[in-house]
């Protein structure tokens, strides 16, 4: 899937940036119809220019045949002036007009010696202009003026060079006419050109910048589909590392719970694996009891932030009462455990450690903000409660099939078989420590008859309460076991012949004085006899302890039952090692016979 992702956003990435490669060609594009459009404006603009300097030549012309009919008319006047009122003003006047007319003429001459058909009638005019021009210095000079005025010759000459002039002029004016008008339709031609050039270069520059827009939006999907899949793989990355630690913590906790051998162990190590998996928390493990009205806690760390109280009823949690995950993570929200001893905290988590129908306690977790409580971390704290609690159902599981297989299931007292296993090993230790072991055989009096008087019900009561009686009487390292039906034997290690002496004859004033009723009726006065064997150093094997005991049972028994006796084996072992050493030891001391 992230690979997907990334391949997909790199083609994306790709082809926008293959795109972005065009962008300079299209640039390049654009410059190349700029300088063609700016060349070929140029050469228009040329030719308008080239149009107008002829009309311009036309003007020209034409001012100058203007000037030509002034100067020629200005030389008529001068010369009608003098003749009229002969003075040498008009003289002048005639004389620079006429060299005005040539400089004129030869100015046209100059302008038009491109056009040889022009340079026909320029000349044809020369002549004319001439032939005038002479006609009227020579009337000058000849004072003929008067005669000459009116004369046919006279008026021919000036009519003829008049419409030489005219002609000529008429000519150029249809030829400016028509150079004006090639040179409008030039122009026109030059603003077609230039509004099509400005069309297309617009078009053009409308193109390229939806190019370029289009490119950086596709550029911008790109980077933005490639930053997608860079958190998504930073994600995943991370959501990996997450798993990988919480696989490895998860291993670690069921690896160590393995080799617990009892729930106390199993209780410590979860206790320390979960304050791992969510660093800077508090917390606590709770366990059960039997009776299944309390718990108490077997495991917690980070004390300030778990204030629970150490013993609490199953009620005190909703995590128990849901049977499932208690999550607080508000002040305000759901509701709260009744286990806390100062406030309650912001936000914690309880897990109930169930297990084959069975619930073991809990889990308790808190921490100072809810951002530690990730899924990935709950996930972890629930398969870790799991594996939790799978173990401790498994070894309460073993520790039940292994007390009934070495406790009595009516009393509650280890066995004849565990007896005999452990009994062994204390005298091995008695040996090693160089101590005294104790052993009192009892047995109940008459317990057929009173079977037969009160029922077995009642017979079974009265073994439950002497087990009982027998139990709180001894120490916790001493071993109360029921050897037959109505028999019962107790073992004293590290202990003084004078100790077990007294400690059985506690017991046996402890049953006498036992009141007991069933069914709302008194089941009398309960004795029971008592046979004590007593080993040091270890120097008895089981067998002959048991038998001594058995002995001394019996002398209790024919001496009339409800009393205690020392075995007399006991007693002959003891006076013999007095005798080898008189030196006061242990043993050395007066043996009374109850
Ligand atoms: P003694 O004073 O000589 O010991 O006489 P006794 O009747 O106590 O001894 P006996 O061996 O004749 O009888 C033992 C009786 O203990 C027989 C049996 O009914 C009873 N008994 C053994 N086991 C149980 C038990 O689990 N429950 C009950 N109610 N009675 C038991
Ligand atoms: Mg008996
Ligand atoms: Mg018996």
């Amino acid at each position: 899937m992230t690979f997907y992702l990334k391949s997909s956003s790199k083609n994306v990435l790709k082809s926008a940036l293959d795109a972005r490669k065009l962008l300079p060609f299209a640039f390049v594009l654009m410059l190349a119809f700029l300088v063609a459009m700016a060349w070929d404006s140029f050469s228009r603009t040329r030719e308008l220019l080239s149009s107008q300097v002829y009309v311009e030549h036309t003007h020209q012309v034409l001012y100058e045949m203007d000037a030509i009919q002034d100067g020629l008319g200005d030389a008529r006047e001068a010369w009608l002036h003098y003749v009229l009122t002969p003075e040498q003003q008009d003289l002048d006047t005639f004389a620079e007009s006429s060299k005005q007319v040539w400089k004129r003429v030869a100015r046209v001459e100059e302008l038009t010696k491109d056009d040889p058909t022009q340079q026909e009638r320029i000349k044809q005019l020369q002549v004319w202009i001439t032939e005038e021009l002479k006609q009227l210095g020579d009337n000058l000079r000849t004072n003929k003026t008067l005669l000459i005025y009116h004369s046919p010759a006279t008026d021919f000459k000036q009519d003829r060079v008049r419409n030489a002039v005219q002609k000529f002029k008429d000519e150029q004016e249809i030829i400016l006419r028509q150079r004006n008008l090639a040179a409008q339709a030039r122009a026109e031609e030059v603003e077609r050109s230039v509004s099509v050039r400005v069309g297309g270069f617009s078009a053009l520059m409308a193109v390229l910048f939806l190019l370029v827009i289009r490119e950086s939006k596709k550029l911008r999907i790109a980077e933005q589909a490639a930053l997608h899949s860079q958190t998504k793989l930073e994600g995943s990355l991370l959501q990996l590392q997450i798993e990988t630690e919480s696989g490895k913590l998860l291993n670690e906790l069921q690896a160590n719970l393995q080799i617990c051998v009892n729930a106390p162990e199993a209780y410590e190590v979860l206790g320390a694996y979960a304050q791992k998996f969510i660093p800077d928390s508090a917390g606590a493990v709770f366990a059960i009891d039997s009776s299944r009205n309390l718990m108490g806690v077997m495991a917690s760390w980070g004390e300030s932030l778990s204030p629970t109280q150490h013993i609490l009823s199953p009620e005190d949690c909703c995590a128990m009462r849901g049977g499932r995950l208690h999550l607080r993570m508000e002040h305000s929200q759901g509701l709260a455990c009744r286990h806390f001893s100062g406030s309650i905290p912001d936000f914690y988590a309880c897990l109930p450690l169930a297990a084959l129908g069975e619930t073991l306690g809990i889990l308790h977790i808190s921490a100072s903000s809810s951002e530690l409580f990730t899924a990935a971390r709950l996930a972890m704290i629930q398969q870790g409660g799991e594996y939790a609690a799978l173990r401790l159902a498994n070894l309460r599981l073993r520790e039940k099939l292994h007390d009934q297989s070495i406790r009595d299931p009516l009393t509650g007292l280890y066995n004849r078989r565990f007896l005999e296993a452990t009994l062994e090993q204390e005298l091995h230790r008695s040996s090693r420590h160089h101590t005294g072991l104790g052993v009192i055989m009892a047995d109940i009096d008459k317990f057929k008859l009173f079977n037969d008087t009160f029922g077995h019900t009642a017979g079974d009561i009265v073994l439950k309460e002497i087990a009982s009686l027998f139990k709180r009487s001894v120490r916790t390292e001493d071993i109360v076991c029921r050897y037959g039906g109505e028999e019962f034997l107790i073992v004293l290690p590290d202990a003084s012949l004078e100790s077990v002496r007294e400690r059985a004859e506690q017991m046996r004033e402890a049953i006498v004085k036992l009141e007991l009723q069933h069914a709302g009726h008194a089941l009398g006065k309960i004795t029971a006899s008592l046979g004590i064997s007593f080993s040091q150093d270890g120097v008895l094997t089981p067998d002959i302890l048991l038998r001594y005991a058995d002995e001394a049972l019996y002398e209790s028994k024919r001496r009339g039952c409800n009393c205690v006796s020392l075995s007399e084996s006991v007693v002959n072992l003891l006076a013999e090692e007095q005798a080898k050493n008189p030196a006061p030891t242990p043993l050395s001391f007066k043996i009374a016979q109850s």
